[in-house]
């Protein structure tokens, strides 16, 4: 019998050990591809009983593109004095999740980049303004590089600057920035958002003060499987940490292979070694099914449609997501580097989950089970068609 074969074995027993990160190393370099989805899936059953795959009603603001940072693969950014640049008003901000309250929609997912022009109160003063004209909206909001930001142009601390925001409403910090915690592959794509140690601390401040969080991954820099499984085991250490700490840790594990199709503007790629750099299906697939065996103490990994298109999503709830992820609404980062579809209504996430033999469950930013209308061809008009 193969390593890998006996590992999976393992991983298949009723009380299973926590998968090292050798094992988890060999599985992802060497096992079948149907044993190791076989075996994630089980373990999916065992984590998230049920044969039920959630999903969020959600709206995704790019309040700015403005930005200092350069990350090598960001197609989005444009820098201060750029003639693309932008900033939304608070009322462009509100009349987009107006329009998101109109589809039943729970939260916004608002994230930008680092504007030197925003100042503490901006931020704030926006989390008032929305807590004010949509209170039933979550707020989850800016990365931690945009704590980090913050903090830098108003001369606090990244606890004070996340304290200030939770007072006024803001309700979670998403995961995005975490790409690659390993930090020889991560100051080599973003040389100026400093080390992973950076992104850890600002999450764990954040779930120090109860905000929600969530942990992200971004593939095919270029690294290795041994990259990948040390940036899980940062997310999984530091997991650990909050369960210690009294603290609810991430909610959940979201990757998805980076985007480079369009990428003009960074200085990642341009083009150039495309096919070493793309990540195949086959490979995102081992990718989800490794995180669902790996971390043991975080419950919900989500399939990524918006980057891998909508089957592979479906196939990845054979490889252990429980999660398709959020309708989005508008998506402007990812979808700069050439993505093609970048919303997803909610009848289409559900025919996907249906179709692949599950139920479709709708939730919040916290998981928590929604009241879910299940849309059919006769009520699919329900639906009040998505408009950019
Ligand atoms: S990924 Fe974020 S931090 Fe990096 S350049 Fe783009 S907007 Fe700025």
């Amino acid at each position: 019998m193969e390593k890998w074969e006996r590992i999976l074995q393992t991983q298949m027993s009723s009380n299973p050990p926590r998968l090292s990160v050798d094992e988890a190393i060999i599985i992802y370099d060497e096992a079948d591809i149907n044993d190791l989805m076989d075996t994630a899936l089980f373990r999916r059953r065992k984590q998230v009983p049920g044969n039920k795959i959630t999903y969020l009603v959600d709206r995704n603001i790019n309040y700015t593109n403005i930005c200092t940072i350069n990350c090598q693969f960001c197609s989005f950014y444009r820098p201060p004095g750029h003639s693309e640049t932008y900033t939304q008003t608070f009322d462009q901000i509100s009349a987009r999740i107006s329009e998101l309250e109109n589809i039943g929609g729970s939260r916004i997912l608002m994230q930008g980049g680092v504007n030197p022009d925003l100042d503490l109160e901006w931020y704030l003063n926006l989390i008032k303004s929305i807590r004010a004209k949509h209170p039933s909206i979550d707020l989850d909001c800016f990365s931690p590089i945009e704590i980090e930001g913050i903090a830098d142009v108003c001369g606090l601390d990244s606890l004070q600057v996340l304290e200030e925001m939770k007072n006024v409403g803001l309700h979670g910090l998403p995961g995005g920035g975490a790409e690659m915690l390993v930090d020889d592959v991560r100051l080599d794509i973003s040389p100026k958002k400093g080390g992973s140690e950076n992104w850890l601390r600002i999450m764990e401040e954040a779930q120090s003060l109860g905000l929600v969080t969530s942990a992200t991954n971004v593939i095919g820099f270029g690294e290795n499987n041994t990259h990948r499984v040390l940036h899980m085991d940062k997310i999984r250490k530091s997991q650990d940490k909050a369960i210690k700490n009294g603290y609810n840790g991430f909610t959940s594990f979201i990757s998805w292979p980076v985007q480079l199709e369009n990428n003009v503007f960074g200085k990642r790629n341009k083009g150039k070694n495309k096919v070493q750099l793309e990540v195949k299906p086959q490979e995102y697939l081992r990718h989800v099914a490794v995180s669902r065996l790996f971390f043991d103490n975080i419950d919900h990994i989500q399939a990524s449609w918006p980057t891998m298109g909508l089957g592979i999503a479906q196939m990845a709830f054979f490889a252990g997501a429980d999660d398709a992820g959020s309708t989005m609404m508008e998506e402007n980062v990812v979808s700069a580097s050439g993505t093609d579809k970048t919303n997803a209504n909610e009848i289409e996430l559900q025919r996907i989950i249906s179709r692949a033999g599950f139920i479709p469950q709708k939730r919040n930013s916290e998981y928590v089970s929604l009241s879910t209308e299940i849309y059919s061809d006769d009520n699919i008009s329900a639906l009040i068609p998505i408009q950019n």
